[in-house]
C-alpha cells in the first residue's frame, strides 16, 4: 500500500539515566518512529545500518510489519551516547559517531516514491532534502529534527521546514532554532515558514499544536515512573504520522487526535530502556491510554 514512508536513523545507543544504564541498545529516530507508527500503519523505512547490528533487532522490525527494502547495509552503525539527570526532559549528548550516516546515500526504492504520508524523522537535513526531491507525487510531509542538526546545518534544516506540512520539534530545540524563550512565538515563526501545523513537544508535559486559526495543548500521560525517555520524541512523531496515515485525514480535529495518540505511544516508550516496553505494548494498551487522556482533559 506504501502510504507511509519514514526516513530516519538506525543506531546503537549507550544511555545513562538516574534509574540505570543501557549499552549498545537498539535506537535511532527511524527505529523508534517506525515501531511507533506500526501500531497504526505498515511503514516503509529508509535508513542505513551496519553489519554490527545484532540480528534479533532486525527481526523485531520485520515482526512489526516494517518494510526494510529501503534500508542499506554498511560496516558500522551510527552510535549515540547520552545521559539524563533528574530533569528527564533534556538528553545530554556525550558522543555522536555518525559512522553509517556519513556514507548514507538516501536511496529511495521505486515503490516508495509516491506515498500519501512522508515522515522525515531526525537525521541530516541534507538526507531529508534528498529524499523529498526523489518523490514523484506530493505527500503530506512531517519533519522532525534535533539540536545537533540545528547547530551544524541550520540553513538546510530551514529549507526542509519550508517544504513541510507539519513540523514536530521539542521545546528546547524550538528555542534554539529561533532564538526565543517563548514557545508561542516559536510556534508562530514555524507556521510563517510555510507548514500548516507546528507541534512543539514538551517531554513529560505533553505537546502544543499550532495552526493558523487555533492552538491546542495536550497534556503528557501521567506516568509515575520514567526509566528512559530516549526515543520518546521520535515515538511521539512516529505514532502521529502512523495515525494520520491510517485515517488519511489531516483536518485539525484529526491532527489533535494524532497528537494525543503520539503522547500515548511516547509514554510507553519512556517506561523502559530502548524499545523494551514498547515492543511488548499492544494496540489495546494504547487505546486505554488514549481513554485516560480523554478523561483528564475534561473540565
Ligand atoms: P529522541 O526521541 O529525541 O529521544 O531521540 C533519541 C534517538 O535519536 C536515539 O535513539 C539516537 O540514536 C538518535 N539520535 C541521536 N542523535 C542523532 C543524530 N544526530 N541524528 C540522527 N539520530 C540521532
Amino acid at each position: 500500500m506504501n502510504n507511509l514512508v519514514i526516513l530516519g536513523s538506525i543506531g546503537l545507543d549507550d544511555i545513562e539515566t538516574p534509574f540505570g544504564t543501557a549499552k549498545g541498545a537498539l535506537g535511532g529516530s527511524g527505529i523508534y518512529a517506525a515501531c511507533a507508527a506500526s501500531f497504526f500503519a505498515k511503514p516503509d523505512l529508509i535508513s542505513i545500518v551496519g553489519k554490527d547490528m545484532p540480528k534479533e533487532h532486525i527481526g523485531l522490525l520485520k515482526q512489526r510489519g516494517i518494510d526494510l527494502t529501503g534500508v542499506s547495509i554498511c560496516e558500522k552503525t551510527f552510535r549515540w551516547s547520552g545521559f539524563y539527570e533528574y530533569d528527564m526532559n533534556e538528553a545530554k549528548t556525550k558522543k555522536t559517531e555518525l559512522n553509517s550516516l556519513l556514507e548514507f546515500k538516501a536511496e529511495v526504492p521505486e515503490v516508495y516514491r509516491s506515498p500519501e504520508f512522508l515522515f522525515l524523522a531526525n537525521i541530516d537535513p541534507e538526507h531529508q532534502l534528498s529524499v523529498l526531491r526523489k518523490m514523484k507525487t506530493k505527500p503530506f510531509v512531517i519533519v522532525d529534527t534535533m539540536n545537533f542538526w540545528i547547530a551544524s546545518k541550520k540553513d538546510k534544516l530551514l529549507e526542509v521546514i519550508k517544504k513541510a506540512d507539519l513540523v514536530v520539534i521539542n521545546e528546547g530545540e524550538a528555542r534554539q532554532l529561533f532564538g526565543t524563550p517563548n514557545l508561542i512565538k516559536a510556534g508562530k515563526i514555524l507556521l510563517d515558514l510555510g507548514p500548516e501545523y507546528a507541534v512543539i513537544k514538551k517531554g513529560e508535559h505533553g505537546a502544543l499544536l499550532f495552526s493558523s486559526e487555533n492552538y491546542f495543548s495536550a497534556p503528557g500521560y501521567p506516568l509515575e515512573e520514567v526509566k528512559d525517555p530516549t526515543g520518546a520524541g521520535d515515538s511521539f512523531a512516529g505514532a502521529l504520522a502512523g495515525y494520520l496515515a491510517k485515517t488519511k485525514d489531516t483536518s485539525e480535529r484529526n491532527v489533535r487526535k494524532a497528537v494525543v495518540y503520539g503522547s500515548a505511544v511516547a509514554s510507553c516508550c519512556a517506561e523502559a530502556f530502548s524499545l523494551d516496553y514498547l515492543k511488548d505494548t499492544k494496540y489495546k494498551n494504547i487505546k486505554e491510554r488514549y481513554g485516560v487522556f480523554k478523561k483528564i482533559r475534561k473540565f
